[in-house]
């Protein structure tokens, strides 16, 4: 299961009704804030999730919009006592990026270690434990003007546990656990895998974040089949597809594109420009194109439950 709460949905600036784009994701007990720009405070409080025990900070890139928020974060968690260490991880330059900021927070009791995210994505257990199912966090190059990145979380979820199976291969019931975690164990000596007991894998679940980009085939593959999928829509007019794409983003149409091409389930647009005084006026230029698309908008959220 994974609980995902879209804490804003503006882009450059703060607005009364509209936080700056950022997204909050909780799953088996830990959680990820993805940017962090002026206001998210306000708008997780808003929104009724707690900041305090965000785990890691994952960063698309280093504009004002998405990061001026964490020196006032990472204080108040340093106020409210906080002492596990928090991940940051980030494109290209994030140790840059984090050194006015970590200077504006001024000291810390707790650390602060910044994560790279390997090819292929980092298993969120080998620095989060407790994360089940296989979680992992990917990342995805997009077109941004500045080193950005999209970020992609997966669940995965192994097939059906076949006991009978198990029991027939004489294995003892206190050591099933293991097999359905995908471990293997040994039974007189002799190996038995979780590919024996276990049914073809089921469906996993899939969250995508984009960041601020322009369409692109690395979005369009990275979102592939997501279940949920909130994309850059800075504008909202047809006619501003080039505009988009010369300041590196999506109007609702190109969101809906890119979208539709993945094949995910449902969208969420966000990152509207201030030009956009309710973008509810101009959901039909995203769904003519893919009818499974909400206009996102602060506080708005979805659990994401496995298929049975
Ligand atoms: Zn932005
Ligand atoms: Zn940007």
């Amino acid at each position: 299961m994974i609980d995902i709460t879209l804490l804003g949905t503006s882009s450059m600036m703060p607005l009364p009704e509209r936080a700056l784009t950022s997204v909050f994701l909780s799953c088996d007990g830990h959680s990820i804030l993805f940017d962090c720009g002026e206001g998210t405070q306000t708008a997780a409080r808003k929104a009724g999730v707690s900041l305090m025990k965000t785990d890691m900070i994952a960063l698309t890139h280093y504009h004002g919009d998405h990061i001026f928020g964490l020196p006032g974060l990472l204080q108040t968690m340093h106020s409210m006592g906080r002492a596990e260490p928090l991940y940051i991880t980030g494109p290209e330059g994030l140790t840059d990026a984090l050194r006015p900021l970590l200077t504006l927070a001024g000291t810390l009791a707790f650390e602060i270690i910044t994560v790279l995210i390997p090819d292929g994505g980092l298993e969120l257990d080998t620095v989060l434990k407790g994360f089940k199912h296989g979680a992992k966090l990917a990342v995805f190059k997009t077109e941004h003007r500045v080193a950005s990145r999209g970020y992609v979380f997966t669940l995965s979820r192994p097939g059906r546990f076949m006991p009978e199976k198990a029991q027939a291969l004489g294995v003892p019931e206190t050591q099933f656990k293991l097999l359905q975690r995908g471990q293997s164990v040994e039974v007189d000596g002799k190996t038995v895998f979780p590919g024996q007991v276990l049914g073809a894998p089921r469906k996993g679940l899939k969250f995508v974040f984009s960041g601020d980009t322009a369409y692109c085939d690395t979005l369009t593959e990275a979102a592939k089949d997501a279940d949920l999928a909130v994309f850059d829509a800075t504008y909202a007019e047809d006619e501003q597809a080039d505009i988009a794409y010369e300041h590196g983003h999506m109007n609702f149409r190109l969101a809906a594109e890119a979208a539709s091409k993945a094949n995910v389930k449902q969208l969420w647009l966000a990152h509207y420009s201030q030009m956009i005084k309710d973008p509810l006026e101009y959901i039909e230029n995203a769904k003519k194109v893919f009818e499974n698309t909400v206009c996102g908008c602060d506080g708005m959220k979805e659990t994401l439950l496995f298929e049975e």
